[in-house]
């Protein structure tokens, strides 16, 4: 990952958020307060607007503003703990042209980060749940030694089966777990914008003009 792929990223996530806040919004509505897709949307559309003004040396750069607005932009849970994550990751980023395996540590770094801050762990019916997999499954594709393009889509893929095992789970974190069993039945909002994000990643990565290409 590099600066222009790390713009596209954040860039493409504020995009699709925007077309897929009313969804985000109804799942919070279901089990939170109905504010999650605009949280997202006012976040993520901040940090495009500082990320103009901003002169990046490293995509790692381009990382810890995009988690620094979210954390001073978004008023629920979710700015701080997606703030964290991007800050994180961004500190961690290796400079240049960030790998496979480099990407998977940033990522390990921001999952941590927001298992602390949030104290929650898998299974909690969080975007943790969302995350860890999406983590795992680039550091799988590290290890096999597979391009961003097939790492990334492996981790959308992880991401979006994580989303949907928060379904049958009752919430132990954040306001869902207010409604106890009550939560049971219903995705979790911050791990479906969890595999948004995951989603985007691949997409930008596919058509990233330096990524390597197969066949003639
Ligand atoms: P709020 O809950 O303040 O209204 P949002 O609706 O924007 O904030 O975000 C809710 C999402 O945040 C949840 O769906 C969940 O994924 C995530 N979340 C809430 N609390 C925690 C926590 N302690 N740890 C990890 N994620 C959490
Ligand atoms: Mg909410």
């Amino acid at each position: 990952m590099d600066i222009d792929l790390a713009r596209a990223w954040v860039r493409a996530i504020a995009e699709a958020i925007e077309a897929d806040k009313e969804r985000l919004t109804r799942l919070d509505a279901e089990i939170g307060d109905g504010d999650h897709g605009n949280n997202m949307d006012r976040g993520f559309s901040a940090a495009v607007q500082a990320l103009d003004t901003l002169t990046p040396g490293t995509a790692g750069d381009v990382l810890v503003k995009t988690g620094t607005t979210l954390i001073s932009r978004v008023g629920g849970a979710s700015g701080p703990l997606y703030g964290t994550v991007f800050r994180t990751a961004g500190k961690r980023l290796a400079a240049g042209d960030a790998g496979v395996a480099d990407l998977a540590a940033a990522l390990g770094a921001g999952l941590d980060s927001v298992c602390k801050l949030g104290s929650a762990q898998v299974g909690d019916k969080t975007m943790v749940d969302a995350l860890s997999p999406a983590v795992d499954a680039l550091s799988t594709a590290a290890d096999s030694e597979s391009d961003l393009g097939t790492a990334t889509a492996a981790a959308a893929e992880a991401a979006d089966k994580g989303a949907q095992s928060t379904v049958p789970l009752q919430a132990r974190k954040g306001r869902a777990s207010y409604l106890g069993p009550r939560s049971v039945g219903h995705l979790d909002p911050g791990a479906a914008s969890t595999a948004l994000i995951f989603r985007v990643l691949a997409n930008v990565a596919a058509a990233d003009p330096d990524a390597p290409r197969g066949g003639a």
